[in-house]
């Protein structure tokens, strides 16, 4: 009977905490233990959960060893019979590269459920237990798969998944195609399917983090020149994604510079820099390179990363 949904810790401002008087910006984020959280929550108590900490630390500063560590203790509890779902409490500032990270790599059959806070846990506006209870509520969803966020009562899928808004309350969104489902009075309304694809499987995540491959974001820009992509090809970065203009475009001097790097392996990747709407395949200026669809710009990143993992052990990839 699988009842069990496990919690696990990372930090960011839904541990987070101001000092007295402070204002709710003032705060410090991963602060609280996950028991801690857990114990703030009435509607939690009681429940077959197990929490654990996997890290403590605010997600502006996620590191590839953590995702590392973070995707490996995901694997291992989706694998235990009694275990239904999982919760990741995790920083909202990369909370959509980890779901994108993690939905790549594990494709998981049951739900793993993201979510984190915009206020600190000493607030009085505080929103963690609130989106905490909807998560493990999520987690619990019968049918429900694939990796989600859920935030503010909606409840996004990995691939859509932004964070929109520096500070709002109800800070993500899913662009054009809205969110996947909504919590009303406390119960889900589904909109849409739960996410689908195939995994990588988590041995595609097994080099050391040290030896990952570099992929960085380059912007595209009015007055750009070639000279970031030209010393990244020197210092043996091995992907790129551009963040580009509109539909997919790149300034002339970046895609120069692109054309000289491409010779020496750098792979290329476009996203676009605007807050909504896909890639579409089109001619033009910088149509030569893939584009990465919905992808945002450091979700592109996420999928570049994956896929020259991938190659670098000989494993298949699907294009997204
Ligand atoms: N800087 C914080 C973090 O990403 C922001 C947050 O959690 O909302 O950990």
């Amino acid at each position: 009977m699988q009842s069990m949904v496990v919690i696990l810790g990372t930090g960011g401002t839904i541990a987070g905490v101001a000092p007295p008087g402070a204002s709710d910006l003032a705060y410090q984020a991963a602060q609280l233990g996950i028991d801690a959280l857990v114990a703030a929550v009435p509607a939690l108590q009681g429940q077959p959960l197990e929490a654990e900490q996997v890290a403590q630390l605010d997600s502006k500063d996620m590191t590839h060893a953590l995702w590392q560590l973070l995707a490996r203790r995901v694997a291992h509890h989706l694998a235990r019979d009694e275990v239904r779902g999982i919760v990741v409490t995790h920083g909202t500032d990369t909370m959509e590269e980890t779901a994108w990270l993690l939905q790549r790599v594990l494709a998981p059959a049951k739900p793993v459920v993201l979510t984190g806070a915009m206020r600190p846990a000493s607030s009085r506006q505080a929103d963690g237990p609130r989106n905490l209870a909807d998560a493990v509520a999520l987690a619990q969803e019968e049918g429900a798969h694939g990796v989600l966020v859920a935030l503010a009562g909606a409840v996004h899928g990995a691939a859509d998944v932004r964070k929109a808004h520096a500070h709002r309350l109800d800070a993500f969104g899913s662009g054009d195609v809205g969110p996947l489902g909504r919590f009303e009075e406390g119960r889900l309304q589904r909109l849409r399917a739960w996410p689908s694809g195939d995994g990588l499987g988590i041995a595609v995540l097994d080099a050391p983090p040290a030896t990952w491959p570099a992929v960085e974001i380059v912007t595209s820009h009015a007055g750009a020149s070639g000279a970031l992509i030209d010393a990244l090809a020197r210092n043996g970065t091995r992907g790129v994604v551009i963040a580009a203009t509109g539909n997919g475009t790149v300034h002339e001097a970046i895609e120069l510079a692109l054309e000289r790097a491409a010779w020496a392996g750098l792979q290329v990747m476009r996203a676009t820099r605007c807050g909504d709407g896909a890639v579409l395949d089109a001619t033009g200026t910088g149509a030569a390179w893939p584009a990465a669809g919905a992808l945002s710009p450091a979700k592109a990143r996420v999928e570049l990363l994956l896929r020259l993992l991938a190659a670098q052990q000989g494993t298949a990839t699907s294009p997204t």
